[in-house]
């Protein structure tokens, strides 16, 4: 749908009719931001009155040029003024030009290239190349996610091991995962990290609306061998949540190294707990104070371990079996666990517990249920 041409900066003078659009969006948006915070937040703030003057010029150009030209072909174009860069508070009108990319206007005035997704969503159907007029926000005005027709959720999809072929829906075949992935990044989804997700739920940052985040329980080597290089050629990452007893113990489990290997990689590691017990029950035999000290070991023994062998502050738990209550809910936050996860189905608005998160496992062979647990958007007319 976007289409990322390259451009020089400031070679014509001109907008074409498809930005035009996008200016007119991008007032609807300010508007509609506005409108959402009074009923959200019951502020009084009224954003539309921080909107320079040269962009309700702009929008008076574009509606009139709609009024006048409404019969003419698309590639009819708006005679814009002499200056071809705008910027206010809130956001920048800047002209393409050539020998360059969004990626590079992020980095310029984003701050990141990653932030690219700011731009694109920004523009909406905008015609990215040279010469047309882009819209560049320079702040975060929907951090949540949140629309009138409802809000953002964010998946977590959870895999175990891997093979070429397999027997159990724990295990996914190697050439269906190259097919999951291959859909993703094919359209448009962007593969977020826990230190984003938590960004969010915390409503410090937004997400791409097409965001979803990858986990894999356990610690089978075959994540390492299969997985890792099907992940990379993509350039996505993934969250690791393995229990320490495993690591290293037979040739179906990933090593000490191997984890290290992928932490450079820009992959996380987070804890599984030390054995995978229910951390929910007490076990045969078992008094309430053993129960205590085992859960406490299983969340903190297990974070102490992975800090200590991997050199970081571990933040990421997977409760075994999914399994939680307000016991290791209380625990898994007093060890320092900024994200703890579940496997009741579903996606994670901004608004959810960070350490009662949902996730979907990936356990059937097919690509229709895949594309079932991509679901990024809540319907809820909150009209
Ligand atoms: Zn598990």
């Amino acid at each position: 749908m976007v289409k990322k041409g390259s451009f020089n900066l400031f070679s014509t003078k001109q907008l074409t009719r498809s930005n035009t659009y996008v200016l007119i969006f991008w007032f609807i948006m300010f508007r509609g931001v506005n409108l959402r915070r009074h009923v959200i937040v019951q502020t009084q703030v009224d954003r539309l009155s921080k909107i320079p003057k040269f962009l309700l010029a702009y929008t008076l150009i574009a509606m009139s040029s709609l009024v006048s030209y409404s019969c003419t072909p698309t590639s009819k174009v708006i005679q814009l003024p002499e200056k071809s860069l705008f910027r206010s508070e809130d956001y920048i009108v800047y002209r393409l030009q050539g020998n360059g990319t969004l990626a590079d206007l992020a980095e310029k005035f984003l701050g990141a290239r990653k932030k690219v997704w700011m731009i694109e969503e920004a523009n909406p159907g905008a015609d990215f190349s040279k010469g047309n007029a882009v819209v560049i926000p320079l702040k975060e005005n929907n951090r949540g996610g949140l629309s009138a027709e409802g809000f953002q959720t964010i998946p977590i999809l959870t895999y175990h091991r891997f093979a070429e072929d397999c027997n159990s829906p724990l295990c996914m075949p190697k050439r269906l995962f190259e097919l999951q992935m291959r859909y993703l990044k094919e359209n448009g989804y962007h593969v977020i990290t826990p230190e984003e997700l938590l960004a969010f739920l915390e409503y410090r940052h937004g997400l791409p609306k097409k965001s979803v985040m990858i986990t894999m329980d356990d610690g089978y080597r075959s994540v390492y061998d299969i997985a890792y290089p099907i992940l990379k050629e993509y350039g996505f990452t993934a969250t690791l949540c393995i229990y320490t007893s495993f690591v290293g113990v037979s040739n179906i489990a990933i090593t000490w190294e191997q984890l290290r290997e992928m932490k450079a990689n820009g992959f996380t590691v987070g804890s599984h707990t030390v054995s995978h017990s229910d951390l929910t029950g007490s076990q045969e035999g078992e008094t309430e104070l053993a129960f205590i000290a085992r859960i406490e070991e299983e969340i903190q023994g297990s974070k102490k371990i992975i800090d200590k062998k991997l050199g970081q502050d571990t933040s990421i738990l997977a409760y075994p079996f999914g399994y939680y209550d307000q016991r290791s809910i209380n625990v898994a936050r007093q060890a320092g666990y900024k994200i703890a996860m579940s496997i009741r189905r579903g996606g994670n608005p901004f608004f959810v517990n960070p350490l009662s998160l949902r996730r979907d496992q990936i356990l059937e062979g097919d690509m229709q249920t895949f594309l079932s647990r991509l679901k990024t958007f809540n319907n809820l007319s909150l009209k």
